[in-house]
């Protein structure tokens, strides 16, 4: 278990962002050493809820290494029950003081949903179906940014809702040992960036 405080995990997810945007990375945890001394135990220092999408690979856009992020990344990045136990099991045994939900920017699961929900396609599948409750706000919203990141805004925010009311996970976090975050990848520039709650 790591005895960092969430907000210091966050800031130094942020400083890792800064290294990846500025193209100024450090690469560390990555050695055959780094690797064997994890060979026993890990001790993440977040939960990272995110997309599967190839192009927003958790490790890299913080600049962290190895043995640094418990990942959990699905399509759409949607709350299933799965998802929801992998969540309470990294922040009960493993201990990790931050979960952040990170939505991305032109996400395919959130635009193909929003393709169904304008022609009348089949939602009753999964991920469409989860996905298909911010798609329908983001369409009743206005905004600056366009209707797929609307959504994907909506849906981030909501998981990070949810997750703060989780049975499991309140307790933790009214004792301030954990803290669950929202944010977004920009995808022009890399940037993760705060959603506020
Ligand atoms: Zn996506």
């Amino acid at each position: 278990m790591t005895d960092a405080k969430p907000d210091d995990v966050l800031q130094g997810l942020l400083d890792g962002n800064r290294r990846f945007i500025e193209g100024r990375m450090e690469h560390a945890h990555e050695s055959p050493t780094d690797r064997d001394a994890l060979l026993e135990e890990q001790h993440p220092c977040v939960t990272l809820l995110g997309c599967s999408d190839s192009r927003v690979p958790p490790s890299v856009i913080f600049d962290v290494g190895l043995g640094q992020v418990f990942s959990i990344r699905i399509a759409g990045h949607v709350l299933s029950d799965e998802v929801r136990a992998s969540v309470r099991y990294a922040a009960v045994h493993l201990g990790t003081p931050l979960i952040l939900v990170l939505g991305h920017e032109g996400c395919g699961a959130v635009t193909e949903t929003l393709q169904a929900v304008r022609t009348g396609g089949d939602l009753s599948q999964p991920l469409v179906r989860d996905l298909a409750v911010p798609v329908r706000r983001a369409l009743s919203d206005e905004g600056d940014e366009d209707v797929v990141n609307r959504a994907v805004l909506l849906h981030t925010r909501a998981e990070a809702a949810a997750l703060r009311e989780d049975a499991v996970l309140k307790p933790l976090i009214d004792e301030g040992r954990l803290r669950v975050a929202a944010a977004v990848y920009r995808m022009h520039t890399g940037e993760v960036e705060l959603l506020s709650q």
